[in-house]
């Protein structure tokens, strides 16, 4: 059962020693009842408080992996409804669907498509991680599964017999695959089988109280990484069965609904553009898994974007290192550009920059992560910080003139930075990212 903040904070050390981030344990301790804060948070905490504080300190929605190495798939660990109000923890995992409909051929397709779908953006990989192979025939089901696992994927695997999931599970434990699904007529095999491979399984069932039910009975078999289908019908259904488990999760503490869910796209329509909309909606509210008939790029791509944007820390920017970054190997001649360490804009302009081939130094300047207009905003990028920075950068070393270019945003900079940076030139840039590699050639050619 929950503990209240007050019964917590009776077992933490109660020195306000602030090492948790928070000003005192009572604050603490009202964020952990909340399920916004973690208990290894505070390092005070004794292994007796720990085990005595497990259940309740444990996240309002339980964290799940499936697979392992690269393609693990964290679900899952979410403690709150709305990203503003602290942040999405585990982006959820995107699998592509096969199922007995698929014949050999176009399966080897989907394999060969899957290896290959992967994308960079803002300096992090973007792939689907996840095979959901679904057969009435067990052998089918065993052999495809090991193939899907051989490309390294996590894998689902779908039957309503729980002889045939243990069959093709048993050579791919290792790798955890998610058994799917337990329904009320066959929870007691399919949990046994989950036991005793130690991988998760999921429950599924055709209302959210007969959902909750099973998960009760899970909870109460001490089964931790269990996964919930509410078995929606259609888009309506599902946003506002999914909405009810987090809710349900989140502000009423209410274990039995407490853990991540999995949604089936590929099951509510054929048309393969209208199952990435509708994936959407999951990535935003609120599926741990999506299962997708898809593994074109095209389809694909959107989709982790959208994961990528919706998953990243509000409070956090992500950022680059500050430093000197040489692109299309500079030298002493080359042009030295200046900007903020906002991954947007780092890797925006740096790609511009690449692809104009004009070999140049980026100096990338640590603004805590915000863009070039929001940092000279927040007084981060002036020209008493920027000097120093310019002057410790090392950059002076590895050039013999002295012109530095700034973005055009922060054209009102230039007279100032100038006074700062007694021995160089100031040249105002290019406002625009996509202005950059004209204005190099330019620059470099006269
Ligand atoms: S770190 Fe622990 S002991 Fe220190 S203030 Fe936080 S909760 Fe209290």
């Amino acid at each position: 059962m929950a503990l209240s903040g007050l019964q917590i904070f009776k077992l933490l050390a109660k020195t306000n020693c602030k090492d948790c981030g928070f000003p005192t344990c009572m604050a603490f301790a009202m964020q952990l009842a909340a399920g916004k804060a973690e208990l290894d948070k505070c390092p005070h905490v004794t292994d007796e408080v720990k085990a005595e504080l497990g259940e309740a300190s444990a996240p309002p929605v339980r964290k799940v992996t499936i697979g392992s190495g690269d393609y693990a798939v964290s679900v899952g660990e979410e403690t709150v409804l709305y990203r503003h109000e602290k942040r999405f923890e585990n982006p959820p995992g995107i699998a592509v669907y096969v199922g007995d409909d698929t014949d050999d051929s176009a399966f080897e397709q989907k394999l060969e498509t899957f290896k290959t779908q992967e994308f960079e953006r803002v300096g992090q990989v973007l792939r689907a991680k996840m095979f959901a192979i679904e057969s009435a025939d067990a052998g089918r089901l065993a052999d495809r599964a090991k193939k899907a696992s051989d490309t390294g994927a996590a894998v689902v695997l779908m039957s309503e017999d729980a002889a045939a999931l243990k069959q093709a599970a048993e050579p791919i434990k290792a790798k955890k695959p998610l058994l799917y699904a337990a329904t009320a007529e066959n929870f007691d095999q399919v949990s046994a089988a989950a036991k005793e491979l130690n991988v998760p399984f999921a429950i599924t069932a055709p209302d959210l109280d007969q959902l909750a039910e099973l998960g009760q009975k899970a909870i109460d078999g001490d089964f931790k990484e269990v996964v919930l289908d509410p078995m929606s019908a259609n888009l309506k259904d599902a946003l506002r069965d999914q909405t009810y488990i987090r809710r349900a999760a989140i502000k009423k503490k209410f274990r039995a609904l407490g853990f991540p869910t999995i949604a089936f796209p590929c099951k509510m329509t054929d048309d393969k553009n209208l199952q990435v909309v509708y994936a959407g909606v999951f990535v935003a509210k609120y599926a741990g898994i999506i299962v997708l008939d898809t593994s074109d790029p095209g389809h694909l791509m959107p989709l982790l974007v959208l994961a990528q944007n919706i998953y990243t820390d509000p409070q956090r920017p992500m950022q680059m290192d500050q430093g000197v970054y040489p692109l299309n190997d500079p030298s002493e001649d080359s042009p030295v550009l200046l900007t903020t360490n906002f991954s947007l804009t780092y890797f925006t302009v740096a790609g511009e920059i690449e692809a104009s081939k004009v070999p140049t130094w980026l100096l990338v300047m640590d603004t805590e992560g915000q863009s070039v207009l929001t940092s000279w905003a927040a007084g981060k990028f002036v020209a008493d910080a920027i000097a120093p920075f310019v002057k410790k950068s090392g950059i002076e070393e590895k050039i013999k003139h002295r012109k530095i270019v700034i973005p055009g945003y922060v054209a009102q900079i230039s007279g100032e930075l100038e006074e700062e940076l007694s021995d160089w030139e100031v040249v105002v840039g290019v406002r625009e990212a996509a202005d950059v590699p004209r204005y190099l050639r330019q620059m470099t050619s006269a």
